[in-house]
């Protein structure tokens, strides 16, 4: 049991590196792959060729009507997200012999694709593609969804691949107030015990199309709002009506709610300047053309489309750098031998540039109550919700019991030192660990630097990979879990 855990463990590191994007791929094609060979030993009921077949189908046909939709739109197609919504049909549709269906097939296809580029509220899809292209084929082409992929013999894949997904994306709350408001409900509108039969198809839906970071709302609350409304709105078409295409319909008028949650209004800020504040980390300052309000430690979510956009693509989350005190709004970063396009891009910024963002999101932020003593622990580039806070305290003239363990490769890694040595005047006392010289944070050099660390509450921020290795090391020594607070940064190696 204890190796099996450690195998899973192993799994999990192993995929942490991969796009969110390209997990999905992977895990969508181990599903395609694992009921292909089911059919093939006649575990399953189906031809293993008709999968195949469909797949390849749905494969050519969202690469070439992506190709023409890029066109008309003129946007770039996103590879692999098309890809994904070809695997999803795939995996819901039929399966049944392709060339008996393939005119339909194609529509649905290209429906779900072109409902990407027709629906678009505020620069993002409003629509889950693969549910729009099965809900017109089930009104128009007599060929919805069948949800086939919510076999039983399934159920491990299923869960392998969600474990995987919603780990990387750290949503569970979505998934489980989606399961555990329609299990109960079910259970009370129908009387009758929910079995693996019903779940299978739920877990796949709820895992993998539920999800979607784009039709999903942002912060965590609204999502489980989200996750509790698609549960009631299924079980009450599932009571009160015959149609088959409750499940996909139940998830698009969510989608609705979710932008009516959560409207996601554009920021638009301008390009003003850029300089370097240490080793291979950039601060980026923007003005936004109309004011909002953040909290210190909230982050947003950036869009910078440009040409020859790498699988990373035009979006990422960035930390406000800057505190609300401050006029410009900045992100910092670090630039790696090898960056990606997105970041070359911001490189490229000339000033008046625009960019847009969707609006502050995150927990990760100071406690309301000032008398509370805190630890801040930050790796390289995690030090950038920090620096919000700590200019937010100095500008507001507000005196915090904090210590700071900052951790850099070397000297020349430290950023906004400054700001943090101008700090102690207010109650902050930095600390840089220098981890060249004296080594990584460990539970002894905390006891040493922080005496009463057992009274504190820890604030982690870093790389996703050393965020964790500080939870694991932070509950060693008996610090319990709701005395640590973190914010991750996916996409960097330990060391940024
Ligand atoms: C809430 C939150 C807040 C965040 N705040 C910040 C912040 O304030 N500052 C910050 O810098 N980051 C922050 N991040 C992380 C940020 O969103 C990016 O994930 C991170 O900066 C990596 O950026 P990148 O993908 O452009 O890769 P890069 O930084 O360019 O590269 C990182 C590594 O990936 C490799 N790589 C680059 N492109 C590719 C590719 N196409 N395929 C394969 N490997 C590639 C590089 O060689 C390098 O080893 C935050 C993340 C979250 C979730």
């Amino acid at each position: 049991m204890g190796y099996n855990i450690c195998m899973i463990n192993q799994i999990i590191q192993k995929f942490k590196n991969i796009t969110m994007h390209r997990l999905m791929n992977y895990s969508l094609w181990a599903l395609i792959l694992s009921a292909t060979v089911f059919s093939l030993f006649n575990i399953l009921p189906f031809v293993w060729w008709h999968i195949l077949a469909t797949w390849l189908l749905m494969m050519v046909t969202s690469y070439l009507s992506n190709q023409l939709l890029g066109k008309i739109f003129k946007v770039r197609p996103n590879f692999e997200s098309q890809i994904i919504t070809a695997n999803i049909i795939t995996l819901i549709v039929g399966p049944f012999d392709p060339f008996s269906n393939i005119l339909n097939l194609i529509l649905i296809a290209l429906i779900a694709q072109a409902s990407k580029y027709i629906f678009v509220f505020r620069g993002r899809h409003i629509f889950n593609p693969a549910a729009a292209g099965v809900l017109f084929g089930a009104l128009f082409l007599d060929l919805g969804a069948s949800w086939w992929v919510g076999s039983v013999y399934l159920i491990p894949v299923i869960l392998i691949i969600g474990i995987l997904m919603i780990n990387k994306l750290r949503w569970w709350h979505l998934p489980i107030s989606f399961l555990v408001a329609y299990l109960v409900l079910f259970t009370a509108a129908f009387q009758i015990k929910p079995t693996l039969t019903l779940l299978a198809p739920l877990l796949f839906f709820s895992f993998v199309m539920l999800v979607e970071p784009l039709t999903a709302p942002a912060g965590r609350k609204i999502r489980i709002y989200y996750g509790l409304f698609v549960a009631v709105l299924l079980i009450l078409l599932q009571k009160f009506s015959s149609i088959s295409y409750s499940l996909e319909l139940s998830l698009l008028i969510g989608n609705i709610f979710s932008k009516i949650l959560n409207p996601t209004p554009r920021l638009i800020f301008k390009f003003i300047r850029t300089e370097e504040v240490a080793a291979n980390i950039r601060s980026f300052f923007f003005k936004p053309l109309k004011q909002f309000t953040f909290n210190p430690g909230q982050f947003l979510e950036w869009m910078l489309p440009h040409e020859k956009a790498d699988n990373r693509g035009i979006r990422r989350w960035f930390t406000i750098a800057a505190s609300p005190t401050e006029k410009e709004i900045m992100l910092a970063t670090k630039f790696s031998e090898k960056s990606s396009s997105f970041k070359q891009a911001l490189l490229q910024l000339k000033p008046g540039d625009e960019l847009n963002t969707v609006p502050p999101d995150g927990d990760f932020v100071l406690p309301k109550d000032e008398s509370k003593k805190l630890v801040f622990i930050a790796g390289g580039i995690g030090i950038t919700p920090f620096r919000s806070m700590v200019k937010y305290m100095v500008d507001k003239k507000l005196n915090r019991d904090i210590i700071l363990l900052y951790s850099c490769k070397t000297e020349a890694d430290v950023a906004f030192k400054q700001l943090f040595e101008q700090a102690k005047s207010f109650g902050i006392k930095p600390i840089f660990v220098i981890s060249d010289q004296v080594g990584y944070i460990n539970p002894d050099m905390i006891k040493k630097e922080v005496p009463d660390w057992q009274d504190r509450i820890f604030y982690v921020s870093g790389p996703e990979p050393m965020v964790e290795s500080f939870e694991k090391m932070l509950a060693s020594m008996g610090i319990k879990e709701a005395n640590i607070v973190r914010d991750y940064f996916p996409g960097y190696e330990e060391s940024a």
